[in-house]
């Protein structure tokens, strides 16, 4: 029996539930949010559907119903508006999280939180620090999302299933975000290999172009629609089953890293190992020496937009 808890019940929170829901990942679903009228409607919405779907109890709580949590999920903040960077999110998230750890930390200390509010690199550090809990245990979504907007591209202009795509994207889910092209692969074929028989020419623009759309998607989709919350929904529910099923898949989260590629104390994406212990281990991928730079690039992005409070103890890395 694993029970997951909810903190936000907004967009990404209940679609979150939803999909927790529809997969039979987990046996308990608890939606906690500040408007409790929401968590509300949302937990009687969805649990009207139990009967199409494996058993699963969903409804609304309070803190105390972290207790025995496996998974608590952080989903709680201001929104992005349009024309909002997720950096802008900061400083009103700062201070959401660290109401919300203090919040769970009263009830449980045992679970593994992961982290999607934005920007989730940053918050995912926070909530790490706010917690005094051990890294492998405070995740953020990371670039879990952003991977699968890539491999989604690739697999278009490949015409491959985007599973037989192994592609990552790195560094910080945002605008510095790093593609790792140097080890992207078609059902094990180097893509460079693969190009050669490919119909489609992929010039240096192209790819470009590709890592353009990654990176502009989800301006683009809240520009069209108000939100994301089901690719990102989807997302979270591949890193929940990873964790809770123990099953070592190798997911790009948001960790905390410890010299990974010159950079250290800080949090941004990796290819990482997730199993029932949280991030067991990252992987160290060889890179060239332009996504390093990037990577390195991508750390300064994020280290420089951290709260002065937090820089006071930051490490420089190289
Ligand atoms: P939303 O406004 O629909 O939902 C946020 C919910 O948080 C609201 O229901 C609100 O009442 C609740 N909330 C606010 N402060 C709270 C508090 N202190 N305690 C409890 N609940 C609180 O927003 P959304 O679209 O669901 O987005 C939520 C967060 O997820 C945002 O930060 C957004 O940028 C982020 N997001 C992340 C990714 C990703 O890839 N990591 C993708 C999409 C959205």
């Amino acid at each position: 029996m694993s029970k997951v808890v909810i903190i936000g019940a907004g967009f990404v929170g209940s679609t979150t539930a939803y999909a927790l829901m529809l997969s039979g990942t987990t046996q308990e679903i608890v939606l906690i949010d500040k408007n409790n009228d929401k968590a509300h409607g949302e937990a009687m919405d969805l649990s009207h559907g139990a009967s199409f779907v494996k058993p699963v109890h969903i409804y609304a709580g309070e803190y105390e119903d972290c207790k025995n949590a496996d998974i608590i999920i952080i989903a709680a903040g201001a929104p992005q508006e349009t024309g909002q960077t997720r950096m802008d999110l900061m400083e009103i998230n700062k201070r959401v999280m660290k109401e919300i750890i203090n919040n769970i930390l009263e009830h449980n200390t045992e679970a593994i939180i992961i982290v999607a509010t934005n920007p989730v690199d940053i918050m995912s550090y926070m909530a790490w620090k706010f917690s005094n809990l051990p890294h492998s245990r405070v995740i953020g979504s990371g670039t879990v999302l952003d991977t699968s907007r890539f491999r989604h591209l690739l697999s278009a202009r490949c015409n491959i299933d985007p599973r037989n795509i192994h592609a990552y994207v790195i560094g910080e889910h945002g605008d510095s975000e790093v593609p790792l092209w140097s080890t992207a692969n078609v059902a094990g074929i180097p893509l460079t290999t693969f190009c050669e028989s490919c119909i489609n020419v992929c010039t240096s623009q192209k790819r470009e172009g590709i890592i353009q759309k990654v990176r502009e998607s989800a301006y683009e989709i809240i520009g069209q629609k108000g939100a994301t919350y089901y690719a990102i929904a989807l997302a979270l529910r591949r890193i929940i089953e990873s964790i809770l099923r123990d099953e070592h898949s190798v997911l790009t989260v948001s960790t905390l890293i410890e010299g990974s590629y010159g950079v250290k104390d800080i949090y941004l994406s990796v290819p990482c190992v997730l199993g029932s212990d949280g991030v067991e281990k990252i992987i160290p991928f060889e890179l060239n020496d332009e996504e390093i730079r990037s990577f390195i690039r991508s750390a300064d992005v994020v280290k420089s937009s951290l709260p002065l409070e937090f820089r006071k103890t930051f490490a420089r890395h190289s």
